[in-house]
């Protein structure tokens, strides 16, 4: 056993690990040793099966595919403003384990602080590099959770993080404005660090939430003119209509 999962193990023994989607402690009886009881029913709700996010919901230019692990509803966007708004980058951690699972058909790890097994059993294409979608001009990349979730993404996927994108340019906050405002809004606002060079390379983009498109697109097209062969995008949440089985508010 390497040094860093050595220290993952150690670290599990002294800071039990917590349920992401409501902050309760783990015990050998976690769904894919991330998930508590209580929320098992939520998270399998929230999945999005397949993986694959439609083109019907989303407008992806610049993009081979893009995936999401679950529906941006209930527990999910809960957890998500857990990371955001209490600064929990554990809870990152959980969340990205859940999406190797999810999308990567990794094996879920062994119980509640492991690190899930990774053989690429479901054949997706292989990437050689994740890039984040940078956080707004002023934010700490370290700190924001497309940069945590890649980064965890990467240690289990054995892939290599390269936070080669910024924001160069501050905009409106993309929530409240329709399909052609986003992409207005974001058009131009992203750019590879100078110097960058993607040449041949297979980029898979890691955003937390996917609404429309828009960003995830204007990222893929600065990593292509910094040479990418390809680029997918990931998300853990794709905000979309929830089909009538996976609502809540509504008798079947
Ligand atoms: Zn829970």
């Amino acid at each position: 056993m390497n040094a860093a999962r050595l220290a993952e193990r150690a670290a599990a023994l002294l800071w039990p690990r917590r349920c992401p989607f409501c902050g309760a402690v783990l015990g050998a009886d976690a769904a894919l040793a991330a998930v508590c009881p209580d929320c098992r029913a939520e998270e399998q709700r929230l999945r999005h099966t397949p993986p694959r996010l439609p083109e019907t919901e989303h407008t992806f230019t610049a993009l081979s595919a893009a995936f999401g692990g679950y529906y941006y509803a209930g527990a999910v966007r809960h957890a998500i403003l857990l990371c955001k708004q209490y600064e929990n980058p554990w809870y990152a951690r959980e969340l990205a384990d859940l999406l190797a699972v999810r999308v990567f058909g990794a094996m879920p790890a062994k119980m509640p602080g492991g690190r899930p097994g990774y053989q690429n059993l479901t054949g997706l294409p292989l990437f050689d590099v994740l890039a984040p979608v940078p956080p707004r001009p002023g934010g700490v990349m370290a700190d924001s959770l497309p940069y945590q979730l890649a980064k965890r993404l990467g240690q289990v996927l054995a892939l290599p993080l390269d936070p080669v994108l910024v924001m160069t340019r501050a905009n409106r906050e993309q929530k409240g404005l329709d399909r052609a405002e986003r992409l207005r809004n974001v058009r131009g606002a992203y750019a590879a660090r100078p110097g960058t060079d993607l040449t041949g390379r297979r980029v898979l983009l890691v955003d937390d939430i996917i609404t429309t498109g828009a960003t995830v697109s204007v990222c893929a097209l600065a990593l292509q003119q910094a040479g990418a062969a390809d680029v997918a995008a990931l998300c853990l949440a794709a905000d979309e209509e929830l089909t009538v089985e996976k609502r809540t508010d509504v008798k079947t």
